[in-house]
């Protein structure tokens, strides 16, 4: 942590801006406009057409859309994607490589049908293809995937049933690939193969040598749980063709793990797999594909960086270094290349969902005072305590922070052991927290701040209560203490005065983010908002969490799936957009029956119990139908806290 407390004095929206480093992490898709607005840009075409988030948010208001809720820009997937394909294209052509690139959306990153369609209809164009690592997403894979010009891959662990989906695939024309993670496998495919009387086309996963580097850097190596070794992989060649399926084996893939944080290990993978690849096709396989699997990383926390949340490269250098990484093999040893391609999810999902929720509550540490003035044969630790307010000066308060803390202490042991009373504890409370005021007070603006002294602010701040799950909306925040960027959705213009921590409705002490972006490196453990008001609604924007934690959210609480708009932009409208679909989040009923509970059975048990007291006189029958139709009503309710909630 830096050691300089910000001052916050004047303010204006570019000062927001950097400090919630809009720009450094949100690829232009997101800014602070001069009212002090959080905008979206979601269109690559059109730079101008921005998107006033607060005008979204009222519009649901106004529709009784109620939060939290998941704003989903479907022109972000599409100029992702675009991106992505255009960018290889270029650099192929740049290099002038003779393959051509054929990209797969890995369903596993977010497989929302609506999130998959837009890809595919974005991909079209560029034959721009599906992954799948299970039987459920090839099956959606199947039934999605209908270019016959884009690939279908398929990884992950396979039963006998998966290998028939996926000659199912092929026999409708499909152009699957089959990877081999294990080399059983092979023996299954080679036997359903033949029974359904289908050439199928193999795929190689190698477990290359190398390692990533980030927090999934256990996907490669020697004791990584996919790919063939060296040794399965020869003998995977050798087995296919003694079976007459020699010429099947046309890709060879590798997966070092997601988020590759150092572009260093995407180089040396690079390297290894086309060294493999060069190798197997002198070994006379006749390689087509090379597949350099996912791992493209997103800067979570703008820090162009090597930490667990960001990355030190872009997208144009990462494919600049899988082609001509490629390239300098393939020509140093005088074989033709291959077609490349790859798997990218995080990158291509992440940028565009977020979460919008309403702070409902401030929890403060100090928020009521007790009378602490001098009393008769008051104990000498409250006394000593009050004098260090009464010492506080310029170059003391090191000091009389130690000081404080060390009272403090006695004080807890003293009440445990029965010489201070509840109303001597609640003055040491007042007098703790209205010291560490003090202090605080003074080292604002500070040019430099002691270490030590460096907690107070974050011991002095606020909770702010957030009406939303991290179980649900931000799971890798909480499961791999992912940074996601929060910012407020409006008065970004104002001096947000306070520092808080977020919780949420979860009755989970874990259900908090206390990790953010600092403005000057690194993670803070506290974020600057604005001071609630008691007449506006105040919400904030989590952002890139379209990968993974849109899809890996869980039930804790029951509080279940959020509503969800998604926005299309749209210049003739006067905002700019417009709201394709409402998605409507889980209600009560759906959470129930998730567990097995039965709607019906509930309503009817409630219903006989209020009858039953009504039967005996301790209910009035009008209030009886009453009750009975109000817990009725709640099972097709949202589950999170409604607008009242304070
Ligand atoms: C998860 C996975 C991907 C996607 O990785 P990202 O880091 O999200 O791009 C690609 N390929 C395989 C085999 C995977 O398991």
């Amino acid at each position: 942590m830096p050691n300089k407390i910000i001052d916050t004095q004047t303010w204006d929206y570019q000062q927001s801006e950097k400090l919630y480093g809009v720009d450094r992490w949100s690829k232009g898709y997101f800014s602070i406009g001069p009212k002090g607005d959080l905008l979206a840009t979601p269109d690559h075409h059109q730079p101008n057409l921005k998107i006033n988030i607060q005008e979204i948010v009222e519009e649901m208001n106004e529709s009784g859309i109620q939060f939290p809720a998941v704003i989903r820009f479907h022109d972000i997937l599409r100029s992702q994607v675009e991106y992505l394909n255009t960018t290889f294209r270029q650099v192929i052509d740049e290099a002038e490589y003779d393959g051509q690139y054929f990209g797969v959306f890995p369903i596993k990153v977010n497989q929302m049908r609506e999130v998959v369609e837009e890809i595919v209809s974005a991909g079209e164009k560029y034959n721009y293809g599906l992954e799948a690592g299970s039987k459920p997403e090839l099956m959606a894979a199947l039934a999605y995937n209908t270019n016959p010009n884009s690939l279908t891959v398929l990884n992950g662990y396979k039963d006998e049933e998966y290998f028939r989906l996926a000659l199912l695939g092929q026999q409708i024309g499909r152009h699957i690939i089959i990877v081999i993670e294990k080399f059983n496998e092979l023996k299954t495919l080679v036997r359903i193969a033949k029974d359904m009387g289908v050439t199928p086309k193999v795929g190689l996963r190698s477990k290359l040598m190398v390692k990533g580097k980030g927090k999934w850097k256990n996907s490669s190596g020697e004791r990584a749980k996919f790919g063939l070794s060296y040794v399965e992989m020869l003998s995977a060649v050798d087995y296919l063709t003694e079976q007459g399926f020699g010429q099947s084996i046309e890709l060879l893939h590798f997966h070092i793990g997601s988020q590759l944080t150092d572009i260093r290990s995407v180089k040396d993978a690079i390297q290894e797999a086309s060294m493999v690849y060069m190798n197997l096709v002198k070994y006379g396989v006749q390689l087509k594909y090379i597949d350099v699997g996912g791992g493209l990383a997103v800067d979570y926390d703008g820090s162009q960086s090597t930490n667990n949340s960001s990355c030190n490269y872009s997208t144009d250098e990462y494919i600049h270094d899988i082609v001509y990484g490629i390239k300098q093999t393939c020509d140093l040893n005088d074989i033709s290349h291959p077609h490349i391609v790859s798997e990218s999810g995080r990158a291509i999902t992440a940028y565009h969902s977020c979460v919008v929720a309403k702070v409902i509550g401030e929890i403060k540490p100090n928020s009521t005072n007790y009378d602490t003035s001098v009393a008769d044969g008051e104990h000498i630790l409250i006394s000593n305590l009050r004098d260090i307010s009464q010492e506080l000066s310029g170059d003391n308060y090191q000091e009389m922070y130690n000081d404080l803390v060390s009272i403090k202490e006695q004080m807890v042991s003293a009440f445990n052991l029965g010489v201070l009373t509840l109303k001597d504890m609640a003055k040491m409370e007042s007098l703790y927290w209205q010291t560490l005021e003090q202090i605080n007070q003074h080292l604002i603006g500070e040019e430099f701040v002691p270490e030590q002294l460096m907690e107070i602010p974050s011991l002095l701040s606020s909770q702010y209560l957030v009406n939303f799950s991290v179980f649900q909306s931000t799971i890798d925040s909480w499961a791999i203490k992912q940074v996601l960027p929060i910012v407020p959705i409006n008065r970004l213009a104002e001096k947000p005065s306070k520092i808080a921590s977020l919780v949420d409705i979860t009755c989970d002490s874990d259900g908090k983010i206390d990790h953010f972006i600092d403005p000057n490196g690194g993670t803070a453990r506290t974020l600057p908002l604005h001071e609630l008001k008691a007449d506006e609604d105040y919400h904030v924007g989590i952002f890139l969490t379209g990968a993974y934690q849109d899809v890996m959210g869980d039930m804790h609480n029951l509080f279940g799936r959020l509503n969800e708009v998604h926005i299309y932009s749209y210049d003739d409208d006067p905002k700019d957009y417009y709201i394709e679909e409402v998605v409507h989040g889980s209600t009560m009923g759906n959470v129930l029956s998730t567990m097995q509970y039965s709607s019906e059975i509930l309503a009817n048990t409630v219903k006989r119990a209020i009858d039953k007291k009504v039967s005996k006189g301790k209910i009035k029958p009008r209030d009886g139908v009453q009750l009975t139709d109000f817990y009725e009503n709640c099972l097709s309710k949202y589950t999170y806290l409604s607008d009242d909630a304070k």
